[in-house]
């Protein structure tokens, strides 16, 4: 499908703003990216790495325009999860069928390439030039050193705002009439960490996992970089008994660190000394509606809808924003005032679905981990999808490793929850969890 070619803004060279430039520049229009920051890929990393874990959703967008391959190359594919428990030995839950997996991946390292392919394909970037204000209607963006000094104007045709979950083109919509907007941070924060490589350049924990160590109302995670290092983030309440707050010397690190995680004590001298030199940072769930301006701005990723990370999810859903955005490009041709009608149509309801399901997981890890009613549930549906695969897919199976809609994967999952609402009620359940009785009620209930 050929368009005629548009003169097009990106606000925001991050993973978004990058896949979006590689995808749009394929129609032969002029793309200009800004970004506030220095071009990533002129800035040592200091030794730090900050890793992701991409799924299904986020390789289809890769692979739709040729570049899964040539990504896959700096990921590791990760089978399994490793669980430690205190008082329990390490153990493993593979997390799905055979050959199925999720893909640990450099921030950095993905966003510098993708950087580097969009740039080979003729698009331009602009580094260090802060967009302050755009103009909707006639999608002008101004750019300028500080926001009361002198601004450059820049003419467009289209203006797409993939500038993050405090998106500065979003703040331009927000002042519109009819427009909505919430955000909810919650009381979570957490702190990159990392484990390093032992001194043969080897990893220290079992390469192939995502590591988590459950403690309730805190968690840790590790996920391996390929120079055999980890980074792990610290998951925990701002305030309160174990919190944030409650850290403040390198004695009180070490020792929150002996008592919940002995495990990683080798490493606690590494883990301490980042603890205080890195940031805690807050997590916030975005909405808002509409998405588009007539015919001329769209936001796509992060600023359209930003969710809570643990479900892995925020890149994937704004790659899969960026692939079904492109499959209604090729329907509608140059008509973009149906495209962003079609495309905000089409996947609001699916963020507004990754959104719920990412807060859900949140309330699960952090105040039902340690519930023996909800640990019962889960080892039932556990066993009814092993011998029933076809019949009771998990949510996270649907989440991770299909491209089905998310809002699709919620209804399933509200849906399977109604049935163990049921089976929870069967007296003498934790005697008869895994009898045929039980199954043959899941299966009656399914229908
Ligand atoms: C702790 C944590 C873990 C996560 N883990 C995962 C995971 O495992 N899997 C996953 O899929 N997702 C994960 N995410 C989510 C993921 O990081 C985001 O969804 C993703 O980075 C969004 O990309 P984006 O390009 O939309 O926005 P961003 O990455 O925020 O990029 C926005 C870009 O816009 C630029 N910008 C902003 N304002 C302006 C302006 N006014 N002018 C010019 N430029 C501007 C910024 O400099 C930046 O480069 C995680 C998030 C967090 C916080």
């Amino acid at each position: 499908m050929t368009q005629e070619k548009k003169n097009i803004a990106i606000i925001g060279s991050g993973l978004v703003g990058s896949l979006l430039a590689i995808y749009l520049k394929r129609y032969g229009h002029q793309i200009t990216v800004f970004d506030r920051r220095p071009d990533i890929r002129n800035i040592e990393f200091s030794g730090r790495s900050i890793n992701l874990a991409m799924s299904n959703r986020g390789w289809n967008a890769l692979r739709a325009v040729g570049i899964e391959d040539e990504i896959k190359e700096i990921a590791i594919p990760l089978d399994k999860r490793a669980m430690h428990v205190i008082g329990k030995e390490q153990y493993f839950q593979k997390y799905g069928k055979e050959g199925e997996a999720i893909w640990s991946i450099s921030r950095g390292v993905l966003n510098k390439r993708m950087i580097d392919l969009a740039e080979q394909s003729g698009v331009e970037f602009r580094f260090e030039e802060k967009v302050w204000d755009i103009d909707l209607p006639g999608a002008k963006v101004f750019t300028g050193e500080s926001e009361k000094g002198e601004w450059v104007e820049y003419p467009f045709d289209l203006v797409f705002g993939c500038d993050g979950a405090f998106s500065r083109v979003r703040h331009k919509m927000q002042r519109r009439s009819r427009f909505d907007y919430s955000q909810r941070f919650i009381d979570v924060g957490y702190k990159e960490l990392t484990i390093p490589a032992n001194a043969d350049g080897s990893h220290k924990l079992d390469k192939n996992s995502f590591h988590i160590w459950p403690r309730g109302k805190f968690m840790f995670i590790a996920m391996p970089n390929l120079d055999g290092s980890f980074t792990c983030t610290l998951f925990m309440p701002f305030e309160g008994d174990v919190s944030f707050e409650n850290i403040k010397t390198k004695k009180e690190a070490v020792h929150f660190f002996n008592t919940y995680f002995p495990n990683v004590m080798d490493d606690i001298e590494n883990l301490t000394e980042d603890f205080f030199k890195n940031p805690t940072s807050a997590m916030v769930t975005m909405k808002c509606y509409p998405w588009t301006y007539w015919d001329k701005v769209a936001l796509v990723g992060d600023s359209a809808h930003a969710v809570v990370p643990f479900y892995g999810q925020g890149m994937n859903a704004g790659f899969e924003d960026i692939f079904v955005l492109d499959e209604i490009i090729k329907e509608f041709g140059d008509d973009w005032e149906r495209i962003f009608s079609t495309y905000q149509e089409k996947r609001k309801p699916n963020a507004d679905a990754i959104a719920e399901l990412s807060y859900r997981n949140f309330v699960e890890m952090s105040s039902k981990t340690a519930d023996v009613n909800f640990l019962l549930q889960k080892k039932i549906e556990k066993h009814f999808s092993a011998k029933h695969p076809e019949k009771w897919i998990p949510a996270y199976s649907r989440v991770t490793f299909s491209n089905r809609p998310y809002a699709e994967a919620l209804a399933e999952g509200d849906a399977q929850e109604e049935i163990m609402r049921e089976v929870m009620k069967l007296p003498n359940i934790a005697a008869k969890w895994d009898s045929e009785e039980v199954e043959k009620l899941m299966l009656k209930l399914i229908g």
